[in-house]
């Protein structure tokens, strides 16, 4: 498959060539410039899960690109049923927002961590993504990080309180915890949380297995 490099941006900041001093080409549309990948390193540097770089990144509006269209039979079929789902009430109000974990579904390969986020609509004009990003480790050690799944959708149908939004969201992990896995820990914050108050959300849950 062929792409045009001179429309070469950086997925991450969306800088164009005469902007950065490297380049860096991933597979298809994707790029990093220099100056990410020196975030990324400061990110990899700092031991805390939440780090402000990495917030900071990870709240960023996409950088759209005519990404080169695959065709339909290019496309993996992947079974998507769970092999095994675990039902979830797990609820938590934070400076107005609640976080409610509803189910945790295991795949082959994978698992994913399902959830509704019940907050105050963003302000008009608000240019971000809503999004959460997650941590999670288990009574092993082994550590889970970031992956912020699909998108988010708006279920208008779920809402109760003209003041409130309910996004409906997943967040994937590879690979699956090891079968000495009793416990979940899962730590949830939203990335700008830093642009509308003064410290990021932090969840918090227990997900026995
Ligand atoms: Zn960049």
């Amino acid at each position: 498959m062929s792409f045009d490099r001179s429309l070469a941006r950086c997925s991450f900041c969306g800088r164009r060539p005469p902007e950065v001093r490297r380049m860096v080409a991933g597979p298809g549309a994707a790029y990093i410039c220099e100056k990410c990948l020196q975030t990324c390193n400061e990110i990899l540097d700092d031991p805390t899960p939440f780090s402000a770089k990495a917030l900071e990144l990870a709240s960023r509006p996409p950088v759209v690109i005519a990404a080169p269209q695959l065709q339909e039979q290019d496309l993996p079929s992947i079974p998507y049923e769970p092999v095994r789902t675990i039902k979830l009430e797990l609820e938590q109000k934070q400076q107005g927002m609640t976080l409610m974990l509803y189910e945790l579904q295991f795949y082959q390969k994978h698992f994913e961590l399902h959830y509704l986020w019940i907050r105050p609509p963003f302000p008009a004009g608000f240019a971000f993504v809503p999004r959460l990003i997650f941590l999670v480790k288990d009574n092993t050690g082994a550590e889970w990080a970031g992956d912020r799944g699909g998108m988010m959708k708006t279920r208008p149908e779920l809402v109760s309180d003209p003041n409130l939004v309910v996004y409906q969201g997943s967040a994937r992990f590879r690979p699956l915890p090891s079968s000495e896995a009793q416990t979940l820990t899962v730590r949830a914050a939203n990335p700008l949380g830093q642009f509308e108050g003064p410290a990021p959300d932090l969840w918090k849950f227990e997900i026995t297995l």
